[in-house]
């Protein structure tokens, strides 16, 4: 049977949607009615093997156009995003379950910012002229050869497009690697940038669970990893990488602190955790899961937050009025509930929601707990789902201290309305992406990124070109040059 979804072939390689039916079959399920919509075969080793050699053999040529030229390719690949914004918007709620309302303002067109941001800068990226007396040196922004990408499940038109983006930019070539629970957006990623104008080869798209991630990550053709994931996966991935010396990206998973000062304006504040919580049904990497409130608007704060989360509207993703969708799997489901009992268990108030909804589909109400504690499991640990902890505190030392003691350092952030005291704060958090009276905010300009174990590089901005590159040094002697004997 075909379903609506199907895509032409498991696999985009060599410019073409390519199959090969001896592959696992790794079936497509629509969040929110546990139907089967489509099915993909997993990349067998002929598969693989297809993918590197055609990313290794089109690098040569693409590193040899201009930035200008392969800059317009992307550009190109932007204009073709947006105007199939639609589509590609119904598809990704498809792919994952979130709603149209979110797919439809964030995904493509996220993934085209990158296309045209990492586009207009690809003629821009040069080396340095550094005079030494009469000698001197010049450098050389080189590509770094071919990158293989390993994508999560809950952005995947974005992920493909904020590690291709980049990656092609510099001149480098692309095999990547979705989730295998969302296989479907990353290969109209593949098809828009070919028909733009990128050669064969340049970016591929294989399906795969995590063997055959990790056969992309250990062959030698590969120069550069970036994963999005968890932090158990990241792990891995980054020894597998050390062994072969290879540059690595790594974004990984987060817990991270949002700090709301008894001074905050209260309906940001709640918008901001709304927003850092529920947002994709909670399946968001930076959310501020560990929000700490001072003592003093605690209570108002979770008045209006209980009252502004009746305002959600839950039920079909396509339906441009649904607010809050299912979560991506029954798997990931049932996590969410597993950490929702442990909640009670171990004595966290539930304020709000957390029970399954009586529906199809993997739907389970935003939840908010309150006088959490940070032993709690559900304070220590990523949920990855819409689950709120809401803590309290006295002061700012003392909330410092908290928001900081956890592994995890992706994002932060902090409401008040005293100037002074954000920025200390921003100053003080051991976290890579920070917000001030806001929350999860990720435009294509700034980077974005973790520290301590949530993760290595940065993605976006300039500074992801630090980690698409290298740069060669030629010191240009114009004497003769002198020996010792
Ligand atoms: P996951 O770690 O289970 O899988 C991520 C990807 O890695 C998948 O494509 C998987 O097939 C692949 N993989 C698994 N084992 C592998 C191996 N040994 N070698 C190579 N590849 C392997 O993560 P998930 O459940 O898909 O996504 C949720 C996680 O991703 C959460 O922890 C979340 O915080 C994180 N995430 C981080 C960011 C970020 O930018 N920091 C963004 C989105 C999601």
């Amino acid at each position: 049977m075909t379903y609506p979804t199907q895509p032409k072939a498991s696999h985009f390689i060599n410019g073409k949607y390519v199959e090969d039916t001896d592959g696992a079959v790794i079936d497509v399920i629509y969040p929110a009615s546990g139907e089967k919509i489509a099915q993909v075969h997993s990349a067998t080793p002929a598969v693989i093997e297809f993918a590197l050699s055609s990313a290794r053999q089109a690098q040569g040529a693409w590193a040899a156009m201009t930035g200008t030229e392969r800059g317009r390719i992307l550009r190109r690949a932007a204009d073709i995003m947006r105007e199939r914004n639609h589509d590609l918007s119904v598809l990704e709620t498809y792919d994952t379950g979130k709603p149209y309302q979110e797919t439809s303002v964030v995904d493509a067109t996220s993934g085209a910012d990158a296309l045209e941001y990492f586009g207009g800068m690809a003629a821009t990226l040069t080396g340095e002229h550094i005079q030494l007396g009469e000698d001197w040196v010049y450098t050389r922004r080189e590509p770094l050869g071919v990158c293989v990408g390993i994508g999560a499940w809950n952005y995947p038109t974005q992920i493909a497009s904020w590690k291709g983006a980049p990656a092609l930019a510099c001149g480098n070539t692309m095999v990547f690697k979705p989730s295998e629970t969302t296989p479907l957006c990353a290969l109209k990623v593949a098809e828009i940038l070919h028909e733009a104008g990128a050669p064969a080869g340049v970016y591929n798209v294989i399906q795969g669970l995590g063997d055959v991630g990790a056969a992309l990550v250990t062959d030698d053709r590969v120069d550069k990893v970036s994963l999005t994931g968890s932090v158990p996966t990241g792990r891995k991935v980054y020894a597998a990488a050390a062994a072969g010396i290879k540059h690595v990206t790594m974004e990984l998973g987060g817990k991270s602190p949002m700090i709301v000062f008894d001074d905050a304006d209260v309906e940001n504040a709640v918008s901001g955790a709304i927003l850092g919580n529920f947002y994709s049904s909670g399946q968001v990497c930076s959310n501020g899961t560990r929000v700490f409130v001072q003592k003093g608007i605690k209570e108002a704060f979770l008045t209006r937050l209980a009252e502004r989360l009746k305002d959600a509207v839950i039920g079909d993703p396509q339906d441009p009025a649904t607010s809050f969708g299912p979560m991506v799997s029954e798997r990931q489901l049932g996590i969410v509930e597993g950490y929702i009992a442990k909640g009670k268990e171990e004595g966290a108030r539930l304020v709000y929601g957390g029970a399954r909804l009586p529906q199809d589909g993997f739907y389970i109400e935003p939840c908010v707990f309150a006088d959490v504690t940070d032993d709690m499991t559900i304070a220590r640990e990523e949920i990855f789902g819409p689950v709120m902890a809401v803590l309290d505190f006295d002061d700012e030392d003392e909330v410092m201290a908290r928001a900081n003691a956890t592994e995890f350092g992706l994002a932060a952030g902090v409401f008040t309305r005293d100037l002074t005291r954000a920025h200390r704060v921003a100053a003080g958090f051991q976290a890579g992406t920070c917000y001030i009276n806001t929350y999860n905010d990720a435009p294509v300009e700034a980077p974005f990124g973790g520290s301590k174990q949530s993760g290595v590089g940065r993605e976006n901005s300039k500074a992801a070109i630090a980690h698409y590159s290298q740069l060669k040094s030629v010191y240009v002697r114009m004497g003769d040059v002198e020996a010792p004997f």
